[in-house]
């Protein structure tokens, strides 16, 4: 299928919905770093990449055509002899900054201890280093991730949502990768089974069973990603009584504050992959009748952010920034 990049993909009817569709192209550890770099830096160049990431020619090239396949990125020549494409965000890979903001800010605030710090988001309009705020666009109120509910919409449900396991790919074996490269958010959606329990964690699983029915995962996967989700603080057991079997897994602060992430990615899947049906996931405002949104806003002056408002600056570079996410 063509994905054209300033308009929606009209997905077939019964197939894979936007969740999905988020999960299969973003949630691959080093997609999210080449759209870092790309979002952040600026970075349209296959050596620029090379020189940034530790990563193959072989394993670049395939990530590179893939995102053009998906309309994120589109390629223009800039040199020919020997002929030499650049790869330019378009439309539809600019609308991905939500989610990049999103993660610098997460990385920032709760991964502590890395090498290479991640860096910090200045805003063009008030010049200050800033997070995002997440705020309902209805009501224009910043909310907390426990005023937002979700629940499926007519294209939503656990089967359609799920990784597919025609378009999952073999790990990239990535996670040689020292800090400084969002470790923490690897963890959580640098692949398509981590992403989608993190799905299921904020939709109310709380049980082994309940992540491994709605995923369908193999048992392996499923205590794989728990021990992981745990071992960096996102997830915490609380005991059933002493039974193993009864333990519940409940979101900590840490991954709570994730949420945005996961609301935005799911955002962008509906905005541009859009099923006959209606929508896959159904957000609402706790406490009113109206659905949410995501808007973001600068914790600093207040102020809507756009993704043209914003720079991304090492973290020396800058003072140290008031009202950062408490640790
Ligand atoms: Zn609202
Ligand atoms: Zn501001």
């Amino acid at each position: 299928m063509i994905h054209p990049p300033d308009e929606p993909t009209r997905l077939g009817a019964g197939g894979d919905n936007a969740i999905a569709w988020a999960i299969g192209v973003t949630a691959d550890e080093w997609t999210l770093l080449i759209l870092r770099y790309a979002l952040t830096d600026g970075v349209t160049r296959f050596h620029q990449w090379q020189e940034l990431l530790p990563i193959s020619t072989a394993v670049l090239t395939a990530r590179l055509r893939r995102i053009c396949e998906v309309g994120i990125f589109d390629m223009a020549p800039y040199a020919d002899k020997p002929l030499r494409h650049e790869y330019r965000l378009t439309p539809r890979g600019m609308s991905l900054w939500p989610m990049m903001a999103t993660i610098c800010a997460w990385e920032g605030g709760w991964a502590h201890g890395q090498a290479e710090p991640v860096p910090v988001m200045v805003h063009h309009r008030c010049g200050r280093a800033f997070d995002p705020l997440m705020a309902c666009s209805t009501c224009g109120e910043t909310v907390e991730p426990r005023e937002v509910t979700g629940e499926f919409g007519p294209s939503g449900s656990w089967p359609r949502s799920a990784p597919n396991t025609t378009l999952r790919r073999r790990s990239s074996g990535s996670s040689t990768l020292g800090p400084g490269f969002f470790p923490h958010t690897r963890v959580l959606v640098g692949n398509r089974w981590s992403a989608a329990m993190m799905g299921a964690a904020y939709l109310g699983a709380h049980r082994f069973s309940e992540f491994q029915r709605r995923l369908g995962a193999p048992a392996t996967v499923i205590a794989d990603r728990l021990r992981r989700f745990q071992a960096i603080g996102v997830l915490r057991t609380v005991d059933g009584e002493n039974r193993p079997d009864r333990s519940e897994y409940r979101l900590t602060d840490k991954g709570r504050a994730f949420f945005p992430v996961v609301m935005t990615a799911i955002e962008w899947g509906q905005r541009w992959f859009i099923a006959p049906e209606g929508p896959a996931v159904i957000f609402r405002h706790r406490g009113s009748e109206h659905p949410f949104s995501v808007l973001l806003r600068c914790s600093e002056c207040g102020g809507v952010l756009a993704g043209r408002e914003i720079s991304v600056v090492p973290r020396a570079a800058v003072q140290p920034r008031h009202g950062a996410i408490p640790s």
